[in-house]
Parts: structure tokens; sequence; C-alpha cells
């Protein structure tokens, strides 16, 4: 029989995660399919994985990757999929903002043939309209910027074929970013689609608040595109070709021109300007090469504990 392993990843989700399994249960006893559901704990400082390791005891589906401290959404992922045994792979939040009752649909579709299916989220109850521009402009720059294409609103949630996710596994990537590998994989844009409104979150509040928001951002361009290094370089051009005319004029004017007038403030103007751009240029390089020596030290991607089943004596060290 086919099996399908279901990935969680949950960074203090102690509230959402009984809710979640019900959910799960639900969905799971009406397909005809072995199932896993593997609860990657993110380093939560709640009570998360004590949770998760009560519904081990009663439920031999539920394995438990517990990682060693926070290592963040892409990674909690990676790490699920080198213990997921499954022919598929369906990611989800902890959160309930993926409704689990997608996962029938995603399954009837892969089970006629798509190695992948994605979900479009048409609206996110959680979401405010500085939310909703913020990232209408990040998409926007990102697929600007970047070689691969990643179209907007297309959350986590997803069902990959197991072929596929070890496709994925292929690229051995300290810094990778799932949504933008995958396009490296294959055309995304012919994998069938379900389209969901995005529900609040059950409980508690949303990780991605504005910090990480911009990190995530920023990796997601510098991963998938030197396009930035061109326009810095276009941008370094057009700013000598402005100073060299800015310095001719000065010079037009300090011998040609009667009455010059005098000017200290458009020579400082200049000076700041120019200094600025220099250390933008200097930045975007900065965040590639220290890239570059992140992935050249090919450190461990994350550190995991592997909790197959429940057990007595390992809950009490726990
Ligand atoms: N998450 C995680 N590690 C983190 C941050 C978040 O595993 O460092 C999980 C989180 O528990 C949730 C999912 O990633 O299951 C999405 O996070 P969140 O709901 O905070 O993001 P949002 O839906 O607000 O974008
Ligand atoms: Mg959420």
């Amino acid at each position: 029989m086919q099996k399908v392993s279901i990935i969680i990843s949950a960074y203090n989700e102690e509230k959402n995660i009984n809710p979640l399994y019900l959910d799960l249960c639900e969905v799971l006893s009406e397909i005809k399919l072995d199932s896993e559901i593997i609860f990657v704990n993110d380093g939560s400082t709640d009570r998360t994985l004590l949770y998760c390791r009560e519904l081990q005891k009663s439920d031999q589906r539920v394995k438990i990757v517990n990682l060693t401290r926070n290592f963040g959404h892409e990674i909690a992922m990676i790490a699920g999929t080198d213990y997921a045994t499954g022919d598929a792979v369906i990611f989800m939040d902890a959160d309930l903002q993926h409704p689990p009752r997608y996962i029938k649909d995603m399954i009837n579709m892969w089970q006629s043939g798509n190695k992948i299916v994605l979900t479009h989220r048409r609206s996110n109850a959680d979401n405010n309209l500085i939310h909703r521009l913020f990232s209408g402009l990040f998409y926007g720059l990102l697929n600007f910027l970047s070689d691969v294409k990643i179209p907007r609103a297309t959350p986590d949630f997803r069902l990959i074929d197991k072929k596929y996710i070890d496709f994925l596994k292929r690229f051995d990537e300290r810094d990778s970013m799932f949504r933008g590998t995958l396009s490296l994989v294959c055309d995304v844009s012919k994998a069938p689609v379900i389209k969901f409104d995005a529900p609040r979150r059950r409980a508690g509040k949303s990780k991605y608040n504005f910090i990480p928001s911009i990190k995530l951002a920023v990796n997601g361009i510098t991963q998938f595109s030197v396009r930035p290094l061109h326009l810095a370089m276009y941008f370094a051009i057009v700013m000598g070709l402005l100073s060299g005319s800015l310095g001719m004029y000065a010079i037009i004017e300090r011998f040609f021109l009667k009455n010059p007038t005098p000017g200290y403030a458009t020579i400082i103007s200049a000076i700041t300007f120019t200094g600025a751009i220099i250390l933008f240029v200097l930045a975007i390089l900065g965040m590639y090469i220290g890239k570059i020596h992140i992935e050249t030290k090919k450190r461990p991607l994350y550190f995991a504990e592997y909790i197959e089943k429940y057990d007595e004596d390992n809950n009490k060290r726990g």
C-alpha cells in the first residue's frame, strides 16, 4: 500500500498541536493509505514537544524530529524530509492556517499522476493591508531580480512525490529556500494548484514579523540570482557618469563663467551620495561573499533527535 508522510514544522505551537492532530486524523481516516505524521519541533520553548510525545502514546503514526534549537522553518521542513518514509510528502504549518481538508484533493491529484500539487492562498485572514503591500512588493522585487520565478501567495502547503523529494535533496545547499529550489527541479507552472482561503492562526503568534520576513526576502533574492551584482555595476557606471559631468561643470564654472556660485553644498552632497552608492554596492558584494563563506564550510544543516515511538524512559529524560 502507498504511504503518505505529513510534515509539520512547529515552533512554539503548543495550543495548536492537538486541534491539528484531530483534524488530521479525521482526514486520514477517509484516505485509504498508510500514513505518518512527522512533527518537526523547531527548538520550541513551550510544551510543543511534550504534546507531540503525548500523541505518540496512542498513535504509532506520529513521529517526532526534535531539532536541538531553532533552525527556522525552511530547515525544519528539510529535516522532516530526511526522516519521511512515504511515497509522497505533504508539508503544512502547525497553526491550522493550512486546512487539512485539502489533503484529500492533494492525494487524489497525486494518485492521478501529478508529481507535485501546489496551493494558492486566495486570502489570509491574518494579513492586513500593510502585510499585503509588503508581500506584493517582495514578490515583485524577487521575480524582477531573480532568475527563478516564484509565484506569489504559494505557501509551503503542498504535496511532493518521493522522487522529487530525492531531486531536491541533491541540492545540498546550506541556505536554501524550498519554493525556489522546486522551481529549479521542474516547471512548477504546470503543476495543479488548489485554491484555498487561510483562516486566522488557531492560537499563538506568527513568527514571521518584520525582521524575519525581510531576511527571507533578501535570502530569496541572493539565493537565486546574481542580477543584483549586475545592477550594482550599472548603478556604479551611471553614478560615475553623473559625478564626471558634475566635475566638468565645476571646471567650466570656475574658469569660463563670471561670478561662479560657491559650490560647497553641491560638492558635499555629491561626495556623500557617491559614498552611499559605494557602500551599497559593497554591501551587495558582501552578502554574496558571506554566502560563499557559509557554503564552503559545509556545516551540517541541523542537529536533531529522531523520536520514532513513545518511550517511557526517554520521556522522563526529555
Ligand atoms: N515555524 C518554524 N520555525 C520557525 C518559525 C516558524 O517551524 O523558526 C513554523 C511555525 O510553527 C508554523 C509555520 O512555520 O507552523 C509558519 O509560521 P507562522 O505561522 O508563524 O508564519 P505565517 O503563517 O505568519 O507566515
Ligand atoms: Mg501561520
